[in-house]
């Protein structure tokens, strides 16, 4: 009797170890394939659908299964799990998977499973906002809750389960130990999800907040000069040709500080714009007037190639895009004080929208590649060395990437990619 009840025992735990561990690996794929900066949405839950399905056709191709086990333990743990954890798509899905695997694969009686498993899923449907606020004592209360509902309704329509009450105990127990574990580790893998994600965007508040601290320094520098002037202009004996350079000197320490101002502005306001279809060509169209003014006082000329393709759209916020473009020629026009020529090229290449900015000016060499885009490093005697920092900032909230490349003397070329599938690009902060 006693080895009887071993094998039972044994035989229980093997067949439910298995199931878990096709879903739990499921369940695990997805979070770690799947991180919700890249994924968001449904977007990523039919991502979980799809390697669910991937899974459940190799257990039920290559597995040997207990077809009493998988309606005992697997279907109520995976199916509660999926709808409470995930919602409603991945919660029918899942219904649909499990309730086709039990008829047509292992031809189980239909309306006892159906019956168990909907009553499931609507309970879990209702519980789900619920579920997910809760702490983890609660969610495995939901959860007990979800799994004695089907259990009861499975085992009040198909009383032949009952004949073997060690059997019977044992799917139980091992349901409701399945139902915490697998709880207890999505529980924890979640939660490390939600901290990085805080992480990130903690890292970005305290930037502003460090910016804010230096951009007093900075400011401080350029308004000291000014008042320097200011109080200077004061003395009577002054000639009216040095009143006139003094101001001058004044004047553009203001600017100098106003130019501080607007670029951390630019940074560190919250992107509220909408995200719409935009035409890069015309983009650059409306801020050629800025880019020839500023071109003409340095003798620089600039050519225009516009793709073939026209006009060609990206999902951008236009003001974004012009404040990014206008950063980037300037840089190229700073470069080149003894003239020189900036082609803006645009086109659709293999990866998806381009934009070349090329300059023929100092170039950088490979330390100064490094630093560019990190905030106040500049070379210039005017620079904020922000600009780069603030055009990195904008082009990620757009899913953009940058890149450089550049020689010294010889020149740079900076390179925005817009790729195809915009929402999925990641975006590294490096110039
Ligand atoms: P700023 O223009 O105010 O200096 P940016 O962030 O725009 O600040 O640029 C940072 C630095 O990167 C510049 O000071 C310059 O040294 C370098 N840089 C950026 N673009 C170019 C370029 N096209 N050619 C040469 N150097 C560049
Ligand atoms: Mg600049």
């Amino acid at each position: 009797m006693g080895k009887g009840c071993l094998k039972v025992f044994k035989y229980v735990v093997v067949h439910e170890l298995h199931g878990l561990l096709y879903f739990m690996s499921a369940a695990l794929l997805y979070l770690v394939i799947t991180p919700t900066r890249l994924y968001t949405g449904n977007r990523r839950k039919m991502l979980f659908v799809a390697i669910l399905t991937v899974l459940s056709y190799f257990y039920l191709f290559y597995e040997h299964i207990d077809p009493d086990i998988y309606i005992l333990h697997l279907i109520p743990v995976s199916l509660g799990f999926a709808v409470l954890f995930e919602g409603a798509i991945p919660g029918i899905c899942t219904w649909f998977a499990f309730n086709i695997g039990s008829y047509f694969f292992l031809h189980n009686e239909i309306a006892p499973v159906v019956a168990a498993s909907s009553c499931m899923l609507l309970l879990g449907l209702y519980a789900h906002k619920r579920f997910l606020e809760g702490t983890l004592t609660r969610k495995i209360a939901i959860s007990m809750v979800l799994l004695f509902a089907y259990m009861f309704v499975l085992l009040s329509m198909k009383p032949s389960l009952m004949q073997h009450s060690l059997f019977i105990i044992t799917c139980l127990i091992g349901s409701i130990f399945s139902t915490w574990l697998t709880h207890y580790l999505y529980f924890n893998v979640k939660r490390q999800e939600i901290v990085k994600e805080k992480l990130i965007n903690a890292e970005k508040y305290q930037l502003i907040g460090q910016l804010a601290a230096s951009m007093s320094h900075e400011i401080r520098n350029p308004l000291t000069i000014s008042r320097g002037f200011l109080q200077i202009m004061r003395k009577p004996s002054l000639t009216s040709e040095d009143l006139e350079k003094y101001i001058h000197f004044a004047i553009d320490g203001i600017d100098q500080s106003n130019a501080i101002i607007t670029d951390y502005l630019n940074f560190a306001k919250p992107h509220v714009g909408k995200i719409e279809p935009i035409d890069i060509n015309e983009e650059i169209k409306a801020v050629m007037p800025f880019i020839t003014s500023l071109a003409l006082l340095s003798n620089v000329d600039i050519q225009i190639l516009p793709s073939d393709e026209n006009p060609l759209i990206i999902m951008g916020e236009s003001k974004k895009m012009r404040q990014c473009l206008l950063n980037l020629t300037k840089n190229g026009i700073e470069a080149m004080p003894d003239g020189g020529s900036l082609t803006i090229q645009t086109l659709r290449s293999q990866v998806g929208v381009e934009i070349i900015i090329k300059d023929t000016g100092v170039g950088m060499r490979k330390e100064q590649l490094r630093s560019a885009g990190l905030p106040f490093y500049t070379t210039k005697e005017k620079g904020t060395g922000l600009g780069l920092m603030v055009v990195n900032s904008l082009l990620k909230s757009m899913n953009g990437r940058i890149y450089f490349e550049s020689k010294p003397n010889k020149g740079t070329r900076c390179q925005i990619v817009f790729k195809d599938n915009g929402k999925s690009m990641k975006v590294s902060g490096t110039v």
